[in-house]
């Protein structure tokens, strides 16, 4: 069948020590899920966690230049391990999730925060804050296969050589798997899904010259340069 119009680019991530590409879906993101990270919003640390979502056409893979965003005075890091989805799944239990990930990766989930705050105060969604271009720079995955399933080990970010976050995977408020359970309550997970599993304490702002050095360690790691605007 031919399409009207020139059909685009899937959007896909490499994989560690293959020639093969990940197609993604969709990306599913946890928010406030680690206690100091809430209290850092300005939560009391005791919320449960949420998701929204971002196109996977925000998508840097191996990350790179990132263009610093229109309409936004305040742009965010949030560091973040990334969990690819293998196979489709509805209402999984949390100890059968691990049979659905097909491996792991480090990501950044760019946030107009300004935008963002703008949604939380007038009580509307936060697709302008969190979805827009380039707002989901990613490693290559590493495999389940290989490296297994990290639930413990830090996870950490410098910017221009100064650490701003660091934390470990253990402190997460849903694990993995219970993201997992959760999510597939909700939707149907399909291959090449990929969920950002949330960010610890330690976010701030960026601005073009930047230079990003992220990783959870056992994974991977990321960098990215934030340059100026398009
Ligand atoms: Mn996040």
């Amino acid at each position: 069948m031919a399409f009207a119009i020139p059909i685009w680019t899937q959007p896909a991530l490499p994989i560690a020590g293959s020639s093969e590409l990940f197609p993604v879906r969709r990306i599913f993101c946890v928010g406030r899920n680690y206690v100091e990270h809430q209290k850092e919003m300005g939560g009391d640390g005791r919320e449960q966690p949420f998701f929204f979502i971002k196109s996977a056409h925000a998508l840097v893979p191996r990350g790179g230049d990132v263009h610093y965003p229109p309409k936004t005075a305040n742009l965010h890091y949030e560091t973040e391990m990334a969990v690819a989805i293998a196979k489709q799944g509805r209402r999984i239990a949390a100890r059968d999730a691990s049979g659905y990930i097909y491996g792991y990766a480090v990501g950044l989930d760019m946030t107009r925060r300004d935008l963002q705050q703008m949604g939380k105060d007038k009580g509307r969604p936060w697709d302008f804050g969190k979805d827009f271009d380039e707002a989901a720079p990613c490693s290559a995955l590493a495999q389940a296969a290989k490296i297994g399933h990290p639930a413990k080990g830090a996870l950490w970010l410098k910017v221009n050589g100064i650490e701003r976050q660091r934390a470990d995977l253990a402190d997460m408020i849903w694990s993995v798997p219970e993201q997992i359970e959760y999510l597939s309550q909700y939707y149907t997970l399909e291959p090449g899904d990929l969920i950002y599993s949330g960010t610890p304490a330690g976010v701030g702002p960026l601005k073009p010259g930047d230079e990003l050095h992220a990783g959870v360690d056992g994974v991977g790691e990321l960098r990215v340069r934030i340059v100026a605007p398009l």
